[in-house]
């Protein structure tokens, strides 16, 4: 089919932006972006501190063997960044590391938690997969739901939910147990849902052979070089970006859009693909039904913490993150030196610190509690520590929450569509944000807006 080349504003030059305006010119369209600070990338960059290049938090890109990060550079990138395999996840407790229990036999030998609760979960792991395959779990069902009956001791809860803020943001009682089933299903391409009784076969198959993250990579040159080879990428001819603008409006006729405003003007179009906080959207827009607003609205987001620090000499193994289970509060750290040593200078070691910050929490306490963690599991290091940098940011524009939906691509306004990770309910971060940009593009192509 023949598709009219169409004027196309993009608002926000965060990942998701970036990689819908680069997949709407290379199908032939004419795309400004407007971004409202002074440099792209939003929460995906990189930036120096001294002789350190710390990342906007600390970043592992899930999924890279096809999923859909994978499909957008096959489809539409020209350069393409180097990406380092991710290696082991570790489990640091107060006595010792772990590798973490991918598999059910793994579990079943993983002592920082109960044997008799070990055995428990096993149960629970096995009849959530039958649960699933007979489709009697949906969103709505959290993972406290199906362990709420269980008699499992504090530190096996504790363990549960810190991996359950881990994937989400949230805790146990709020993170759908789908979550979990999510990063089983996406190598099925061509299945939206499990529609066959033999994927519990597959489900547990799964659960006693998985070798681990295999699938997962660190950008070598710190995140920054995904925004990179996106903005390398982009056919200039078709593609303006104007950093250091802010959309103040959008402009709508008998239903549809004409336009975005920002300060020094408006920008005619045909189409806009708005990738802010979607909960801020009505605040740019009159006439959005109400329940929609209330749909958008309701969203929440969660922040985190992340300290970096610069260390004189290695505190951190050379293969992967660990994730600190029973550490006030519990972290996930990235020595992103150990992928590219480049980031520091020579002999260093960088690595990222991360938290979530509950609404409820003071940043100047956890961030106290955070360094006292960092000093009782790591004796010494204050001495070592020769940068300290913290950033709080909001990893994804909402959280994946039971009994939230997140909005879809197309809103009630014709011609303007969402896009980031605030409307789609699948894997996290920059993951997330490039599920959306597919379904940006399938939505389009439905619509024969582009054709490929
Ligand atoms: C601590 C931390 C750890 C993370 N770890 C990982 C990880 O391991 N793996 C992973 O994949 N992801 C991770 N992420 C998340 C990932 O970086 C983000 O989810 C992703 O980059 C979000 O992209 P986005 O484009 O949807 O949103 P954003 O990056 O938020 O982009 C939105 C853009 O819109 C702009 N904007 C907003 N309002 C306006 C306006 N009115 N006018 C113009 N522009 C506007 C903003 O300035 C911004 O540039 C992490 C993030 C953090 C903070």
């Amino acid at each position: 089919m023949d598709t009219m080349s169409q004027n196309v504003v993009v608002i926000g030059a965060g990942i998701s932006g970036l990689l819908s305006a680069l997949a709407l010119a290379k199908e032939g369209h004419h795309v400004t972006v407007v971004e409202r600070e002074s440099e792209v990338g939003g929460v995906c960059r990189s930036y120096r501190v001294g002789p350190y290049k710390v990342d906007t938090g600390p970043h592992i890109i899930t999924r890279l063997n096809g999923g859909p990060l994978r499909r957008l550079i096959d489809d539409y990138f020209d350069t393409v960044p180097v990406f380092v395999p991710h290696g082991e996840y570790y489990v640091r407790s107060s006595d010792k590391m772990r590798p973490f229990p991918w598999t059910l036999k793994k579990f079943a030998l993983f002592d920082p938690i109960p044997k008799s609760d070990r055995i428990e979960l096993i149960q629970t792991i096995t009849s959530v997969f039958s649960q699933r395959a007979l489709r009697m779990l949906n969103d709505d069902v959290s993972v406290q739901d199906v362990i709420h009956n269980a008699t499992l001791s504090p530190q096996t809860l504790s363990f549960i939910d810190t991996m359950c803020r881990f994937m989400t943001g949230t805790g146990m009682e709020r993170t759908p147990l789908t979550r979990f089933f999510d990063s089983q299903d996406y190598k099925n391409k061509n299945k939206k849902e499990v529609q066959d009784p033999l994927d519990y076969l597959n489900g547990i198959k799964n659960a006693i052979t998985k070798k681990g993250a295999l699938d997962q990579y660190y950008p070598k040159g710190g995140v920054q070089t995904l925004i990179n080879a996106i903005m390398s990428s982009m056919p200039y001819d078709l593609v303006e970006i104007r950093t250091s603008h802010e959309m103040t409006g959008i402009e709508t006729r008998d239903g549809a859009v004409t336009g975005v405003t920002t300060k020094s003007g408006t920008i005619p179009a045909d189409m806009v693909i708005y990738s802010p906080l979607v909960s801020e959207l009505p605040t740019y827009l009159d006439g959005l039904p109400g329940d929609y607003v209330d749909e958008l609205t309701s969203l929440e987001t969660v922040r985190a913490l992340t300290l970096w620090l610069g260390l004189d000499e290695p505190f951190f193994a050379t293969d992967g993150s660990e994730i600190w289970i029973d550490s006030d509060p519990p972290c996930w750290v990235v020595p992103t030196t150990n992928y590219d040593a480049a980031l520091a200078p020579r002999g260093h070691q960088l690595v990222g610190i991360a938290t979530n910050l509950r609404p409820d929490m003071d940043i100047e306490t956890v961030k106290r509690d955070l360094l006292a963690a960092i000093k009782d599991r790591l004796p010494g290091i204050e001495d070592h520590i020769m940068m300290e940098h913290w950033q709080v940011l909001v990893p994804e524009k909402a959280a994946w929450v039971v009994g939230r939906r997140m909005p879809a691509c197309e809103t009630p306004v014709g011609g303007l569509y969402l896009v980031g990770t605030d409307t789609m309910c699948k894997s996290m971060g920059v993951t997330r944000a490039s599920y959306s940009v597919l379904e940006l593009l399938d939505t389009l192509k439905r619509k024969g807006i582009i054709s490929s």
